[in-house]
């Protein structure tokens, strides 16, 4: 894809970020779009159709965020890819990370519920993965997002089937106001340990109901 036709709609970019997501000093680059509709959505403004705040290219986005690069190497940092849902952006962060210095750490904040290719696209350039799982009870799943989570158990098993993959993933297992209870939390956990999954963030989202459109 030329550079000019690989042009997506972004949220924002936030610099200086410490050990929030990622490791070392990052970046953190939010997409515009999304394919959940998560009730409690904290970025709704990446669901509705004029939420973005501009476009941008995979060069003009390095160009922007090369003012780092001594920060990102002295750390170990580098670059947050989140949204949003960021890996529908695939082949942008793929255009990206092959122009970008490689010592550069790339995290992909998401929630795999998004087509396999795009995770293939994204494997060679991505070192941690930051995963909101919401909750692997299908029900659940399905009235708090609108969708249902098949796509992601199979993606979470697909990624898994790479050597080293526990170590390089964080679930995010959320306490889900009206929707889930502790039990359903500790299903999810049970069912993340099953799989060898050990760095798990439980924490419990605000209530804010997103709108209609979000
Ligand atoms: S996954 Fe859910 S919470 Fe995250 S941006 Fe999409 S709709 Fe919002």
């Amino acid at each position: 894809m030329s550079e000019s036709r690989n042009r997506v709609p972004i949220i924002g970019v936030v610099r200086h970020r410490l050990a929030v997501d990622g490791q070392g000093v990052t970046t953190l680059v939010a997409f515009h779009g999304c394919t959940l509709r998560c009730r409690y959505c904290l970025n709704a403004q990446c669901l509705s159709v004029e939420g973005f705040s501009r476009t941008i290219t995979p060069a003009e986005l390095l160009n922007e965020v090369m003012i780092d690069n001594l920060y990102f190497l002295a750390t170990g940092g580098g670059i947050t890819f989140g949204g949003g849902e960021p890996a529908i952006r695939s082949k942008f962060i793929d255009a990206f990370c092959q122009m970008a210095p490689p010592e550069w750490h790339i995290t992909l904040e998401t929630a795999l519920n998004v087509d396999r290719s795009h995770l293939e696209r994204l494997l060679p350039h991505v070192h941690q993965y930051i995963i909101d799982i919401k909750d692997v009870d299908p029900e659940i799943y399905k009235r708090y997002t609108g969708l249902d989570n098949r796509r992601v158990l199979d993606n979470m098993q697909w990624l898994l089937g790479h050597d080293g993959m526990a170590d390089r993933i964080m679930v995010r297992v959320p306490h889900i106001p009206d929707f889930n209870t502790d039990e359903d939390v500790r299903r999810t956990r049970d069912y993340l340990a099953t799989l060898g999954i050990t760095h798990i963030d439980e924490f419990t989202y605000q209530r804010r109901e997103s709108s209609g459109e979000s």
